[in-house]
C-alpha cells in the first residue's frame, strides 16, 4: 500500500510535509510518481565523448597555480588549468575565490559543470579533490517551484523507495510485461528515480509511457461504453433500400470514403446506443452530403433531424444545399437568431407537430423555447466551435439524440484519439473524382503588381478572387484597420468593371450577409477579408485566394482558407504571400505548395509545431501527459488503444483474474471520472 500520508516516511515531519503539500503531494504515491524533470550525469568519461553545452565530470591534475580576479561588488572569477588526459582543459569558477586554497597545484580533482567543446573549457558546478567515483554517477534533478530544493526531494523520495519499493503492486497482467517487455512497477519506479544506466532508464520510461497512455485509454473505452449502456434503447428504425433509393437518384456516385463513412453512420443509427461520431473529411470532400444522406434516413425512421451550424450565412447555405438535394422530399425549415415574431412562432408550431423534417440553424436551435416533436439525428457542422456546453444543452433538453460532428479541420489521427478519446472517428480522406487540386504558389510581397494582373485577367474571365489581409498579431482592430486600408487601395488599383468589398468580424451580421450575398452573386469581384472568412462560405466562382503573411498561419488554417476556392470545375489558384525568417517557416511554405490532402498537412503541422500548437491556445481539450509524448510515442498510443478496446469490450477488468489488480486500481483512480464501476 503506498497510498498512505506522506509523513510515513522517515525523517518527513509536519513542516516538510506542508511544504510537499503546496505541490500536490500529499501521498507516499503522489511523492513516487513525481517524476525528474532531467538528470544530471557524474559518469567520467574520456574528453573525446564529451559532448558540447552538456553537463560532464572530468578528472585530472591542478597545473600552476589558479588565479583568481575580482570584478564588480564581491564578484569573482577563478581559472585553473588541469592536465585531462593529453591535453590541458581550462576550469573557470564564479564568485568561489576560496576554492583557491584547495587546488594547489599537484592535486587530482574531479570536476562537474557545464563544457565547452571548442575552448576545451569547463564552468565548474562542483569540485572535489581525489578519484571521486559516485556509485550513483546519474542523478535526478527536480524541480519544484516553491519552498522545496531538488536536493531536499531527493532524498525524501530515496528513502521512500527504500521504505516502500515493496509495497508497489503491480497493475499490468504478467502477460504485458512479458509481450512488450516492460520493467515492473517497483523497478520502474526506482530506474526513474535513480537509473543504473540511462539504458534501463530508457526502459523505466517506456514502462510508464505505455501504462499512462494505457489508462488513458481505458478511461476513454470506458466511457464510451457506458454511454452506449446509458442510452440503451436508442435505435432509429428505417428501411437501408429506401435510404439507398436516396443515394441512387442523387447527380454523383458516393465515393468509397463516403460510402465507407456514411455505412458507420446508419450503423451507429441503427444501433441500440446514442450516436457519438465525428466524421473528418477536407472542404468539399462530402461531408455534407454523407450528412444529408444521414438525416434521410431520420425521416426514414419517422424522425426529425436537425443540423447546427455556427454562422447564419452558413445556415442559409445550408438550407438552400438542403433543399435542392431533398426536393419534395422532406420539409425543410431554418432557425435562426434573426429569424423573428410571427415567422419564428410559425417555425417552431411546425417543429413541434412535426411539419418540419429537418431544421437547420445556429445555436438558436438549442434554445429553451425550442421543441422537438421527436428529434432523431442531430448533425454539428465544424464543432471546433461548438462547446461542450452546447453539446449538454441538447441532452438537457431531455433528448438524447444521435450526434454527428463534422469538421473540416483534418486532426491528425494520434490527437483525435487522444482527445475525442471517447468518440467515434470517420474519415473521408478522398476527393470526389474530376476535382482539380488548387494550384499554389509561394511569393514574396514584390511580386505582388504581377499579382493583381494575374487577378485582373481571372476577373475579365468572370472568375472572382478572395484577398486575406495581414495579420497583426493580438489586435483585431489593426487587423480591420489593415483590412480596410488594403481595401481601399485595391479599389484604386483595378479596373473599372471590378468591385471590391470587404469582409471582417467587427460588420453587423446583416452588413456581412450583405457582402456574402453580393460575392455569391458576382457583383463583388474581389473580396478582401480578414480570417472570419474561413467557415464553410462556399462561392464555386471563385478562383483566386490570395493569402497575405501566410507564414503566421498554421498549415491547417492555410488549407481551410485555401478550401475556398477550388470549388467548382475551373482551375483554381491559391498564392501565398509570406517572407519567412527560419527554416521551419520556408518548410512549412513549401509543403503548402506541395500537398494538398488535408490530413497529410495535419500531420506535418504536428510534426512541426507540436500538439500544443496544433489547436491553437484557446482550445486544446488535450490531456496533459507526465511521461507520454503523443507524438514521438504515437505507436504505444495505438498499441494502447488496441489493448483497452480490448480489454473493455471482452469484459476483462470482471472475467480474467489476471486483471484484477487493474481492476482494483482503476476503481480507485477513476472515482471522480464519472465513470462506475459495479
Ligand atoms: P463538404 O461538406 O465536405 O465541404 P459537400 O458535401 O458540400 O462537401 O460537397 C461539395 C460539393 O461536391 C457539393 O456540390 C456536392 O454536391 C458535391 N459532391 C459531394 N459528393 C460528391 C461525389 N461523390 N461526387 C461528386 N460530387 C460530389
Ligand atoms: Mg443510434
Amino acid at each position: 500500500m503506498i497510498d498512505v500520508p506522506i509523513n510515513s516516511v522517515k525523517g518527513v515531519g509536519d513542516a516538510l510535509a506542508a511544504n510537499f503539500a503546496e505541490i500536490g503531494i500529499t501521498t507516499v504515491s503522489d511523492l513516487l510518481f513525481f517524476f525528474p524533470n532531467r538528470y544530471d550525469n557524474y559518469e567520467i568519461k574520456p574528453l573525446s565523448d564529451l559532448l558540447h553545452d552538456e553537463k560532464v565530470t572530468i578528472q585530472g591534475e591542478v597545473i600552476g597555480e589558479p588565479v583568481v580576479t575580482y570584478f564588480g561588488k564581491r564578484k569573482s572569477r577563478l581559472v585553473l588549468r588541469v592536465q585531462v588526459e593529453y591535453a590541458v582543459v581550462k576550469g573557470i569558477m564564479f564568485n568561489r575565490p576560496f576554492a583557491k586554497k584547495q587546488l594547489q597545484p599537484g592535486d587530482f580533482v574531479t570536476l562537474t559543470g557545464k563544457w565547452d567543446q571548442h575552448r576545451l573549457q569547463i564552468t565548474i558546478d562542483q569540485y572535489k579533490k581525489g578519484k571521486v567515483k559516485h556509485d550513483q554517477p546519474i542523478q535526478p534533478v527536480y524541480y519544484a517551484k516553491q519552498t522545496l530544493k531538488s536536493s531536499q526531494i531527493k532524498k525524501v523520495i530515496k528513502q521512500a523507495i527504500d521504505q516502500y519499493s515493496a509495497a508497489i503492486d503491480e497493475i499490468l497482467p504478467e502477460q504485458y510485461l512479458e509481450d512488450y517487455k516492460l520493467l515492473s512497477r517497483t523497478k520502474a519506479i526506482q530506474e526513474l528515480h535513480f537509473p543504473s544506466s540511462f539504458q534501463t532508464l530508457k526502459h523505466a520510461k517506456r514502462r510508464f509511457v505505455y501504462e499512462e497512455l494505457l489508462l488513458f485509454q481505458l478511461k476513454m473505452q470506458l466511457l464510451r461504453k457506458q454511454n452506449r449502456e446509458r442510452t440503451k434503447g436508442n435505435n432509429q428504425t428505417f428501411d437501408l433500400s429506401v435510404v439507398h433509393q436516396f443515394v441512387d437518384q442523387l447527380p454523383f456516385v458516393l465515393t468509397k470514403a463516403q460510402q465507407r463513412s456514411l455505412n458507420e453512420i446508419l450503423q451507429d443509427m441503427a444501433a441500440p446506443y446514442r450516436m457519438n461520431r465525428l466524421l473528418q473529411g477536407d472542404v468539399g470532400s462530402g461531408k455534407t452530403a454523407v450528412a444529408a444522406i444521414s438525416l434521410y434516413a431520420s425521416i426514414v425512421a419517422g424522425k426529425q433531424g436537425a443540423i447546427m451550424v455556427p454562422t447564419e450565412i452558413l445556415a442559409e447555405q445550408h438550407l438552400d444545399s438542403l433543399r435542392s438535394l431533398f426536393g419534395e422530399k422532406a420539409t425543410i425549415v431554418l432557425l435562426t437568431g434573426s429569424v423573428k415574431g410571427k415567422k419564428r412562432k410559425e417555425i417552431l408550431t411546425m417543429i413541434e407537430q412535426r411539419e418540419a423534417d429537418i431544421i437547420v440553424g445556429t445555436h438558436a436551435l438549442i434554445q429553451e423555447d425550442v421543441s422537438f416533436a421527436n428529434l432523431g439525428t442531430v448533425i454539428v457542422d465544424e464543432q471546433h466551435r461548438f462547446g461542450v456546453n452546447q453539446r449538454k444543452a441538447l441532452r438537457d433538453k431531455g433528448i438524447d439524440p444521435d450526434v454527428l460532428f463534422m469538421t473540416a479541420t483534418p486532426i491528425p489521427r494520434t490527437l483525435a484519439i487522444t482527445s475525442f478519446g471517447d468518440m467515434d472517428v470517420s474519415q473521408i480522406d478522398e476527393m470526389p473524382v474530376g476535382r482539380k487540386p488548387v494550384e499554389t504558389y509561394w511569393v514574396k510581397e514584390n511580386m505582388l503588381p504581377r499579382l493583381l494582373q494575374f487577378i485582373q485577367k481571372q476577373i475579365d474571365q468572370g472568375y472572382q478572387a478572395y484577398v486575406i489581409c495581414p495579420l497583426i498579431e493580438e489586435s483585431d482592430k489593426l487587423d480591420i484597420q489593415n483590412a480596410v486600408e488594403l481595401y481601399q487601395q485595391l479599389q484604386e488599383t483595378f479596373e473599372q468593371n471590378v468591385t471590391v468589398g470587404l469582409l471582417h468580424g467587427r460588420l453587423h451580421n446583416d452588413e456581412k450577409e450583405e457582402v456574402m450575398t453580393a460575392f455569391a452573386s458576382n457583383q463583388i469581384q474581389v473580396l478582401v477579408s480578414t480570417t472570419v472568412v474561413e467557415v464553410g462560405v462556399n462561392v464555386p466562382n471563385a478562383t483566386v485566394m490570395i493569402i497575405y503573411d501566410a507564414e503566421r498561419f498554421g498549415l491547417s488554417q492555410l488549407h481551410q482558407l485555401r478550401g475556398r476556392v477550388g470549388r467548382g470545375d475551373v482551375q483554381s489558384y491559391c498564392i501565398l504571400i509570406a517572407d519567412p525568417k527560419g527554416d521551419v517557416g520556408k518548410e512549412r511554405m513549401r509543403i503548402m505548395t506541395e500537398t494538398t490532402n488535408g490530413f497529410a498537412l495535419a500531420e506535418q503541422d504536428l510534426q512541426l509545431r507540436g500538439p500544443g500548437d496544433f489547436f491553437g491556445k484557446k482550445q486544446s481539450g488535450l490531456p496533459e501527459f507526465k511521461v507520454a509524448d503523443i507524438v514521438q510515442d504515437y505507436r504505444a498510443l495505438e498499441t494502447a488503444r488496441n489493448d483497452a478496446q480490448m480489454i473493455v469490450y471482452d469484459n476483462l477488468l470482471e472475467k480474467d483474474p489476471a486483471y484484477q489488480p487493474l481492476h482494483d486500481y482503476l476503481k480507485q483512480t477513476f472515482k471522480t471520472d464519472g465513470i462506475t464501476f459495479d
